[in-house]
């Protein structure tokens, strides 16, 4: 299995630090707002990494964090006149739900920032001690970054570059800093701002320390794979390596995955052009199943434009899965599934069926390509529309089906739709077509059509086959 790992610029193979287990942090949001659509990528993706592993048979302990400490929540919270909690509670209780209906399982633990401070203050202490970080007249205390050699190794920028850029940009202010390039790990508090007691002054920690200490607490010194964003390659992720390695010795994550941008229609998702899209605003105008599956129908290094023809088109992709699954429900129908005796010749189809499976493994193992292992599902719902009918056996159907389901669930894609499935929605539309189909043995077209015109004005759609009458929502 193999990873592309921002440090090296390579894709490496995956070994664990531990046999059979995978220790992954992802940065989680700041939550100060409905999270955005390009939030959204990072979760459905390093989702999608996770469901990979664990049906590879690894246990995944995966820690994602909620930074509810920052400048745009104290902001927020201010034009509110209520405490900065109210809105951290509210947007992540508003986030939980967002990836719920993203089928974004919740991450083994998701740390928020503020109940971790005594462990900040704890790594800074040892920080200063060392002799990597120091404390400033106003009790703020910076890293000192010139004490790490490696500073920039995951960013891939010199010390030289880095500090003439930062010389250049030195704003007023920073002045007690001994270099430009040292970051924040605690900085006092101002008047009306949330703070905490600490050694050096009443104050905050930087944003950058709270993942450091998170990552360690949750799931070791050293870990498998961070993760997030490729804009948090730098600063972000460099200054989390900076103070992790100088504050332990040892080396922080063995694998750095970054996910590249989401665009909206080839542009930059900004508030000032106007595109900013929350997830809610889609998922109450699209499926989110489709916005899912949009979302992965691009490898997760290529950047990916949102538009609403793309997300028709991916509405029309994922129809052909959800169909196909349907369909052989359909052909189950009234066969005795728990018989598992398989007719003449299923078997070696059975087994030819298992290359979409090779296929669509080969695709995951190369990187987490889900383009790639999307059209090997695509390829077995071919297969499936003609290998797959009335004539064959209950298990021979039901074997198929699971494939197609359990590749589509390490995607995070159901194949079984609520509709499909006898919900009360369900039940009333196959009365009414049962009624149809009495009304035109009765020769009674005219109420044989008024029910599938009342029907379609549901959007949903009839369609005569040699098996029966077959719906789905348009
Ligand atoms: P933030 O709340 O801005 O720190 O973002 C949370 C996560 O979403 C980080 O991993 C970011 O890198 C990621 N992110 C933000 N905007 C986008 C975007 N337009 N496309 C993809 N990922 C994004
Ligand atoms: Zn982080």
């Amino acid at each position: 299995m193999k990873i592309y790992n921002t440090m090296s610029k390579r894709k490496e193979e995956f070994v664990p630090l531990t046999p059979g287990e995978v220790k992954m942090y992802v940065c989680g949001p700041t939550v100060y707002n409905l999270i955005h659509i390009g939030n959204a990528r990072p979760m459905i993706v390093f989702d999608t990494v996770r469901r990979y592993f664990e049906y590879k048979g690894y246990r995944v302990n995966y820690v994602s964090n909620f930074t509810d400490v920052d400048d745009k929540i104290i902001k927020a919270a201010q034009e509110e006149g209520v405490s900065c909690e109210t809105i951290t509670e509210r947007y992540i209780a508003e986030c939980k739900k967002d990836m719920a209906s993203l089928n974004v399982r919740p991450a083994t633990t998701h740390p928020q920032a503020t109940k971790e401070i005594d462990g900040m203050i704890e790594m800074i202490k040892k920080l200063i001690d060392k002799g990597h970080a120091y404390v400033a007249k106003d009790g703020t205390v910076y890293f000192r970054t010139e004490s790490f050699r490696d500073y920039g190794k995951l960013s891939h920028k010199n010390l030289d570059d880095l500090q003439s850029g930062f010389r250049s940009l030195l704003v007023s202010g920073e002045d007690q800093k001994e270099d430009p390039m040292d970051f924040v790990l605690w900085k006092p508090k101002k008047e009306g701002e949330p703070y905490w007691e600490s050694p050096w002054c009443q104050g905050r920690p930087g944003w950058h320390i709270e993942c450091s200490v998170m990552s360690q607490k949750y799931l070791g010194d050293t870990i498998d794979i961070h993760a997030g964003g490729e804009d948090l390659i730098f600063p972000h992720h460099e200054n989390e390596i900076a103070q992790s390695e100088c504050a332990h010795d040892k080396t922080f994550a063995n694998y750095w995955m970054h996910n590249a941008f989401l665009n909206i229609d080839n542009h930059k998702m900004s508030k000032s052009l106007g595109n900013f899209r929350t997830v809610r605003d889609v998922v109450t105008e699209n499926d989110p199943q489709v916005v899912r599956f949009f979302m992965l129908s691009a490898h997760y290094r290529n950047p990916l434009n949102f538009s609403k023809d793309l997300l028709d088109l991916a509405k029309n992709s994922y129809d052909r899965i959800v169909n196909c699954a349907s369909n052989l429900r359909f052909l189950m129908q009234g066969k005795d599934t728990a018989d598992t005796t398989l007719a003449a010749g299923e078997e070696e189809l059975l087994k030819e069926a298992e290359k979409f499976r090779t296929e669509f493994e080969k695709a995951m193992d190369d990187d987490f390509n889900t383009a790639d292992a999307i059209s090997a599902i695509f390829e077995l719902v071919k297969w499936i529309n003609i290998n797959a009918s009335a004539d064959n056996s209950g298990a021979y159907l039901e074997k198929l089906h699971a494939e197609l389901a359990e590749l589509s669930d390490v995607l995070g894609l159901i194949v079984d739709r609520e509709e499909d499935l006898g919900g009360n929605e369900a039940k009333e539309i196959e009365a009414l077509i049962e009624e149809r189909q009495a009304a035109r043995k009765a020769r009674d077209f005219a109420k044989a059509d008024a029910i599938r015109d009342s029907l379609k004005e549901r959007g949903i759609i009839l369609e005569d086959t040699k098996e029966g009458v077959k719906w789905h929502k348009a």
